[in-house]
């Protein structure tokens, strides 16, 4: 049985009701568990993000610290996106990119790609994210077979987020170089799923879900899931990811996970989130996430401002970006195309680096396998 199927048998509101239920004393006993480094359940997670864990977060956030420095070390892996193109089949209603909004599309040659590698690697970075758009005609495995080696001469660790592919196809890429990819799932109620995706193969919420498993049996080394906060109500969502996770980690044991909280931010076409989540909420939730999987690599992008970064990523983070760009081609030509979201943190590599090292965390530049310092 997939995740998919699995998923399928509860209702997202019961979740979330059921973590609306939760009383102060199952937030005490989730929180003793922690203490005493046991194992949390499902129910001690739902519990750690309810309302009732709110007047916790203290609590919560330095034992999340506690455990971040304890399986991470005093470090924090830095990633650069590499767009290589805004080109895109889906429409999806919440981000810039989707096919009906009108303007220059653009597909970096390998040329191109080269010459955006270069920037990058004068910028510091070996953690490369490839990025795309989702047009599996023009930018298909024929386009990645070609550019994934390029990227791959300045990467040391290669990441991809791009549409959802076969497992085939993840094996190859795996051959070619790559180390990891993300693919979010945006949310997991089908009807909110399917009001948001108004056209393109991402309206298969099925292979969309079933994605992670074709990682894990394509031998990828690491794989990157999440939802996109704002979207449906965040409370369901985070539970259904918090089985999405224990799935895998269940059928994949050998698959290292990552999690990222992309948070809805305003994009063209007038969108606007739906079922905002606030700072305090989102803080009390990486927390919780935390303290329910130690082991898990949590990463940050700069749709996030400075402010919420400086203050999350001591307490519970194991990657970042900084001076993000957007745009194909953003790095090695200053280009003002229309961007997939609004980036919130735009303070150089510097100023971000400057910023960790106060908070006596050490930017690593490359190599994401090396941020484990102790599995135990
Ligand atoms: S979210 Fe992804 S798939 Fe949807 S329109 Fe944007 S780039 Fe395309």
């Amino acid at each position: 049985m997939s995740f998919f199927d699995e998923i399928g048998r509860y209702r997202l509101s019961d979740l979330s009701a059921e973590v609306l239920n939760k009383s102060e004393r199952e937030v005490d006993a989730a929180l003793a568990k922690s203490r005493n480094d046991e194992q949390l359940d499902l129910g001690d997670f739902m519990a750690l993000i309810s309302p009732k864990a709110s007047p916790y977060i203290s609590d919560m956030a330095v034992l999340a610290q506690k455990y971040t420095r304890r399986r991470f070390g005093n470090t924090v892996n830095m990633y650069v996106p590499l767009y290589l193109t805004n080109s895109c089949s889906n429409q999806c209603r919440y981000c810039g990119f989707a096919v009906n909004n009108k303007f220059r599309r653009r597909i970096l040659n390998a040329e191109e790609t080269r010459i955006e590698c270069e920037a990058i690697r004068k910028m510091g970075y070996e953690n490369i994210l490839i990025v795309s758009g989702e047009n599996a005609q023009r930018c298909g495995m024929d386009y990645f077979r070609e550019m994934v080696p390029v990227v791959g001469e300045y990467a040391s660790y290669m990441m991809m987020e791009v549409q959802p592919m076969d497992t085939d196809e993840y094996a190859e890429l795996r051959r070619l170089g790559v180390d990891a990819v993300m693919v979010y799932q945006e949310t997991y109620d089908p009807e909110c799923y399917d009001r948001n995706h108004l056209r393109g193969r991402k309206k298969d919420m099925r292979y969309r879900m079933e994605t992670p498993e074709r990682l894990g049996d394509a031998g990828m080394d690491k794989v990157g899931i999440g939802a996109l906060l704002g979207l449906y109500d965040w409370r369901a969502d985070t539970v259904a990811l918090a089985m999405h996770l224990m799935y895998m980690r269940k059928h994949y044991w050998q698959t290292r996970m990552s999690l990222s909280f992309p948070r809805l931010r305003p994009a063209a076409g007038g969108f606007e989130p739906e079922y905002p989540i606030g700072d305090r909420d989102l803080i009390q939730t990486i927390c919780a996430w935390r303290l329910f999987d130690n082991m898990l690599e949590i990463s940050i992008s700069t749709r996030e401002n400075a402010r919420f970064r400086d203050v999350i990523t001591p307490i519970a983070i194991t990657s970042i970006s900084a001076a993000s760009s957007t745009q194909p081609g953003g790095y090695a030509v200053d280009r003002h195309d229309l961007p997939q979201f609004i980036i919130s943190d735009d303070r150089s590599v510097k100023e971000v680096t400057d910023a960790l090292r106060l908070n006596g965390l050490e930017p690593v530049f490359r190599d994401t396998r090396s941020s484990i310092v102790c599995q135990a």
